[in-house]
């Protein structure tokens, strides 16, 4: 098959099967240019189907960049709980206030100006400058990567490793419709090439698949190792309300309120209460109870009863739920 064949397959077949997202209506450049860079953070880390409600939210609220590079910040966390990954939306907001500033509003087009924004890496400047741009680029993501890997039957180590797989997506060939393209490729993966059980009989490459001719659609990873860590985490208690600190100790959850905490290096005899997984982290904790003594720089109270009230991390809202079941 010839790269523009292949093209031409998954450019067809998009057309008739793409699901209708928010961040696809046709819009004027201007919009479009702002709903693919706010859905382009949101979908770092998070799947289509969660992010579409907070997106339509997100851009009820916040409808243009400049409003966006002048939102109070409270509110604006208040958009994105239950998204997670917090630095995602201060980041969005940094690169609004930059874009005002020094790309006289307009969102860059340009790779590297993409690039040197705050929160955009590789990935999210080449999805935005082929989406928003039509730059003929073909972004790798999660679900790019599989139909690759199952097309040409990647496996081995040095086959799946990311240098590799960047030198191999040139089977895709480009196509004048940059935009569609790398949306189409996106969405294959996502609804035909799935994880587990692919449609290949729905598939418009299945002809060439070697994973479909073989009939084997195992994929391997590579392998990263979640680093272990422990936590021992202080719960202050005063008129059934619980102390709270804003996070400038910790790179994860920067910023959000959170129990009083300290990293434990290696500790002996240390038993858990509750665990996560958290960034590239297994976060073990152990919960301890302290009498207040000190006044403790930058905490609050809260009262578990209206946490509805309080922007919070779903890690913190986890620990408040596990408090008041274990009184
Ligand atoms: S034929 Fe099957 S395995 Fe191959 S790319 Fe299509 S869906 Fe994936």
């Amino acid at each position: 098959m010839k790269e523009s064949i292949i093209t031409n397959k998954i450019l067809n077949w998009y057309d008739i099967n793409k699901r209708s997202l928010p961040w696809r209506k046709k819009t004027s450049l201007k919009k479009k240019q702002y709903y693919t860079l706010v859905s382009e953070y949101m979908l770092q880390q998070t799947q289509v189907i969660t992010v579409i409600p907070y997106f339509n939210r997100f851009i009820k609220n916040i409808p243009d960049i400049e409003t966006l590079a002048k939102f109070d910040n409270l509110k604006l966390i208040k958009f994105w709980e239950g998204l997670g990954y917090y630095s995602r939306v201060r980041n969005l907001k940094k690169a609004a206030q930059l874009i005002v500033k020094d790309f006289n509003k307009k969102l860059p087009s340009n790779f590297l100006e993409l690039k040197s924004l705050p929160g955009i890496g590789d990935y999210t400047a080449s999805a935005i400058s082929a989406i928003a741009f039509n730059k003929p680029l073909i972004p790798l993501d999660g679900n790019i990567e599989r139909v690759l890997k199952r097309y040409l039957y990647l496996k081995k180590e040095n086959q799946i490793q990311k240098e590799n797989l960047i030198k191999q997506k040139k089977i895709f060939g480009t196509s004048r419709r940059s935009s569609d393209y790398a949306q189409a490729l996106m969405e294959l993966g996502a609804l035909i090439c799935k994880p587990k059980n692919p449609l290949c009989n729905q598939c418009p490459i299945s002809k060439k698949c070697t994973s479909f001719i073989k009939k084997d659609f195992n994929l391997t990873k590579v392998i990263k190792k979640n680093r272990d860590k422990y936590f021992l985490l202080k719960v202050y208690k005063r008129n059934n309300k619980y102390l709270l600190v804003k996070n400038n100790r910790f790179n994860f959850l920067k910023n959000l309120n959170i129990f009083p905490m300290k990293e434990l290096i290696k500790p002996k005899n240390f038993k858990q209460n509750m665990s996560f997984k958290m960034s590239n982290m297994n976060m073990s904790v152990k919960i301890e109870y302290n009498k207040m003594i000190k006044a403790i720089p930058y905490s609050y109270w809260i009262d578990p009863k209206n946490l509805k009230n309080y922007t919070l991390p779903t890690f913190t809202k986890k620990i408040v739920k596990y408090l008041e079941n274990h009184k």
